[in-house]
């Protein structure tokens, strides 16, 4: 019997020990594995998003594009592809988590076209405002929505402003879409690039270039028809379609891979530079709550 009852506690050790052991393994695989976080919000458990919310300092990336024509050769959701792509390369150089894709923007002036999704404006502002809503919730008290869609422009302004309407936790920041610099590959189209044309084209042959049909881009005419004549300082809604009436703006047909990289090589240096800026803003949530509180009693403002 005491045989028998010290062997089963010489086992009990052994099975002790190994416990204790693979647990040990466990947590330095953990540790070794939390160098190295997904910066992907979905790709995270619950623990290590924690430990990634603290990793950012609180910085979460929103990369936000769209689904609509590009062109006769590239593919709808080309904006979202190419700001996932250029997002991703710079929280390789400085942490952040990113969002999921996010595509649910302003793009009313392509819903004649196969493929377009256009939701109504005040779904895209409530979708949009409870989106940064529950990204603070969860800690991201500095988001940077990096836009990837040329209809945006006035959508993500508008969204930004609007923060000041009621009391946030959390600072909303903007970074514009790519522009390309100069000094880069010549380019060899001459007149207006806006949309699926020279430069994005050669971005999606770096981010995508199994999707891009080069073949195809000059199949249909990406020039300005120039329908409506109006004094530059009057907008008008339709300005784009009647400009621009197949949803492309540019010349696709003549894109290099190098002109690509010159123009995501600029657009990853300006995502990591706003992270970075992001990251060391400690003014923009104190102003914002100075202002908050002061808007609760105006006629107590003094100058
Ligand atoms: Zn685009």
């Amino acid at each position: 019997m005491i045989r028998r009852g010290t062997l089963r506690f010489a086992r009990g050790l052994l099975v002790a020990s190994l416990l204790i052991g693979t647990i040990t393994l466990l947590g330095a695989m953990n540790a070794l594995a939390q160098g190295k976080l997904s910066p992907k919000w979905e790709e995270l458990t619950a623990a290590d998003f924690r430990t990634g919310v603290q990793q950012s300092k609180g910085t979460c990336l929103l990369p936000f594009g769209i689904l609509e024509k590009h062109g006769p050769h590239l593919p709808l959701g080309t904006d979202l592809l190419n700001v996932r792509y250029a997002s991703l390369q710079a929280v390789a150089q400085e942490y952040a988590v990113v969002f999921p894709e996010y595509y649910f923007g302003q793009i009313f002036e392509a819903k004649h076209e196969p493929g377009t999704v256009a939701y109504s404006l005040e779904l895209q502002l409530k979708l949009l405002q409870e989106t940064t809503d529950e990204m603070a919730r969860n800690g991201c008290k500095k988001i940077l929505i990096v836009n990837g869609h040329g209809g945006n422009e006035h959508l993500l302004p508008l969204f930004g402003q609007a923060q000041m309407d009621k009391p946030h936790d959390y600072v909303v920041y903007v970074l514009d879409g790519e522009r390309s610099k100069p000094g880069g590959p010549a380019k060899k189209s001459t007149g207006i690039d806006y949309h699926a044309g020279e430069n994005e084209t050669a971005n999606t042959m770096v981010s995508h270039p199994d999707l891009v049909h080069l073949d195809r881009a000059a199949s249909e005419s990406g020039a300005d028809q120039k329908r409506v004549n109006l004094p530059e300082d009057v907008y008008t809604g339709i300005w784009w379609y009647a400009r621009f009436p197949n949803h492309y703006s540019g010349d696709g047909s003549v894109a290099t891979k190098e002109l690509g990289e010159w123009n995501m090589k600029n657009w990853i240096e300006e995502i990591v530079e706003a992270i970075r800026a992001a990251k060391a803003d400690d003014q923009s949530l104190k102003i914002q709550n100075e202002f908050y509180e002061k808007s609760k009693h105006p006629l107590d403002t003094r100058p």
